[in-house]
């Protein structure tokens, strides 16, 4: 099959309408099988999987939303704050906005004769487009782009420059089975090739030519990272089966360290090794033998684990000076073991690579978690009580005899998370949903008071989009309610009367210059639909505030008390 940038896009789009997983599996099969050349089924699997740029390669095609829209502005020739902003309101989406634009306005359709563009044109398309820095240089080169693109291509070429997924409902898990029965292999194996290489562009090619031996582990080629699930879907059957760790509020790292020579890796395999001097200084020092740690940084200081926020001002910084290294201490602390002595561990179970790992902390003095035993629920509930006071977000449960599995969330690691708070909240827009839900308005575009705030001149202000955690029961009613307040209609969306209020619950509250807001809330969802509220009683942005000043100041537990961390003595 003649592989173009466009039969991809295409490939992509019936994947998000198609229902099912195994279906959309044999889908991304069947298109990946009949591509012609290694090098088709690198690109292809890596567009879908990780988007424009290989994960390893740590290159970003850096178009902001706002780049993005202010280019589509031009090329349709509208105005960006009266046309393009509200259509974006409407829609939700920036990359779902442009496409719409190109496909109904004519002064755009005309600009466009769209050509075939072959998949390693594409590529070369996001190469150049992240090489230049001026928002006039990359407006230039998305128009020149455009104009040989069709609307369904524009939409995923933006979505694989951004930092997200591509929202087809297909993931890492499924792309792994596609590619499996795309070309007859084992699928342990494909999963396993992905581990080592950390690309699944790469996987997919050794798969094609029947090459997946030759992936072998190499120090300073991040591997990807074990995710936990939320306890709330996957009960818990047998508590015993599991050990307890605090869960830290920092950020995800992998250390690579042989002798002197130190990278640290972030969750999206990112080199991040310049932001953390102190952590490059401790490992430089202890000269391990080949070695990949999995763990997390934190900001310690005072004996005290502190809160996400104060790590926050260190995350974008590539090169820290001295005063913001004293003003924010960062500390690497281990909870696993993937390799040692130039050999992987990842295979063996929690139990022997925690054996290693404490053998290595008492050697190096690597800071590592505190483990513990668990022999029933409420042995749960008092650890978890006690993470809590240390300032930690809640606990990770970890099967004692598992293998360190990659890409996928299962039951292996289980999170148990104190939710961040709850607001009370006003429906301001409802949103057309697709999938399982298709037909009924089921995103909404949650809104908090602002009428008595001098700031602002609406009544209320978006602080944050919900997609579930209602009954469908509950989803009916609401689409019947929604009918009754909806003022304005812009295509999916429906703008809403203040009337419905929603009490939303998250895991936490993040500063965010960007929104109108000043704030965003780390995964809000719906915990109650308050038919006995009115809009009058939603929360204020005052109250969002007092609550994330309240979290930055809560009192946390030294570590010399009851320690979720250990630092040997070296
Ligand atoms: P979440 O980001 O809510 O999906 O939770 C999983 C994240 O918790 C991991 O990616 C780690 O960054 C973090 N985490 C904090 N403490 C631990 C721990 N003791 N073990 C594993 N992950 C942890």
């Amino acid at each position: 099959m003649e592989a173009t940038f466009r039969s991809l896009c295409e490939c992509i789009d019936a994947i998000r309408r198609t229902r099912g997983s195994n279906a959309k599996i044999r889908r991304c099969a069947g298109f990946l099988s009949a591509l012609q050349s290694n090098d088709d089924v690198r690109l292809a699997a890596q567009f879908i999987g990780e988007g424009a740029f290989a994960s390893i390669s740590s290159r970003k095609a850096s178009i902001g939303s706002r780049t993005a829209g202010l280019a589509a502005s031009s090329f349709c020739e509208i105005d960006y704050d009266l046309v393009f902003k509200p259509c974006r309101t409407a829609t939700g989406s920036n990359s779902e906005t442009i496409g719409r634009l190109m496909e109904n306005i004519p002064e755009a359709a005309i600009k466009r004769s769209p050509e075939e563009i072959s998949l390693p044109e594409m590529e070369e398309w996001f190469f150049r487009l992240s090489e230049v820095s001026s928002r006039d240089a990359k407006s230039g080169l998305l128009h020149a782009m455009w104009s040989r693109m069709t609307p369904v291509e524009i939409v995923y070429s933006i979505r694989m420059m951004g930092q997200g997924s591509l929202r087809i409902g297909f993931e890492t898990r499924s792309l792994v089975s596609a590619i499996s029965k795309a070309f007859s292999e084992d699928r342990e194996e494909i999963r396993f090739v992905h581990m080592i290489t950390g690309s699944i562009g790469r996987t997919a090619e050794l798969a094609r030519s029947g090459k997946l031996h030759e992936a072998g582990f190499k120090m300073f080629h991040p591997l990807s990272f074990m995710l936990a699930s939320p306890i709330e879907n996957r009960a818990v059957e047998d508590v015993s089966g599991y050990v307890a760790e605090e869960k830290f509020d920092g950020m995800r790292a992998q250390v690579h360290a042989d002798g002197g020579k130190v990278e640290i890796y972030s969750r999206d395999l990112n080199q991040i090794t310049g932001s953390f001097p102190e952590v490059v200084r401790f490992f430089a020092s202890a000269q391990l033998s080949s070695t990949v740690l999995d763990g997390e940084i934190c900001v310690f200081m005072d004996d005290r684990i502190m809160p996400f926020q104060m790590l926050q001002k260190r995350m974008g910084i590539k090169k820290p000076d001295k005063k913001i290294q004293s003003q924010y201490p960062v500390l690497f602390i281990a909870f696993d073991l993937l390799a040692h002595d130039g050999q992987t561990v990842f295979e063996q179970t929690l139990e022997e690579r925690r054996d290693l790992l404490e053998k290595l902390s008492d050697q190096y003095g690597i800071p590592v978690t505190t483990r513990f035993e668990l022999n029933d629920e409420d042995d749960v509930e008092e650890l978890f009580n006690r993470a809590v006071s240390h300032g930690n977000e809640g606990l990770m449960l970890k099967k004692r005899f598992s293998r360190y599995e990659y890409g996928q969330r299962g039951k292996t690691w289980l999170k148990v998370k104190e939710p961040g708070g709850s607001f009370d909240t006003v429906i301001m827009y409802a949103h057309a949903g697709s999938g399982r839900r298709g037909g009924l308005y089921s995103d909404f575009t949650l809104g908090i008071s602002v009428k008595e705030d001098e700031r602002y001149e609406e009544e209320y202000i978006p602080i944050g989009k919900a997609y579930g955690g209602y009954t469908d029961q509950e989803l009916k009613r609401l689409n019947t309610e929604l009918k009754k307040l909806a003022v304005e209609r812009y295509g999916p969306t429906l703008g809403l009367k203040p009337g419905i209020v929603v009490e939303i619950e998250f895991d936490d509250i993040q500063i965010n210059k960007r929104t109108k807001a000043g704030y965003t809330l780390r995964l809000p969802r719906f915990r109650a639909i308050r038919w006995d509220l009115a809009p009058d009683d939603s929360d204020t942005l005052k109250d969002v505030e007092k609550a994330f000043e309240r979290k930055m100041e809560r009192d946390r537990l030294p570590q010399s008390v009851n320690p979720s961390f250990k630092i040997s003595s070296r």
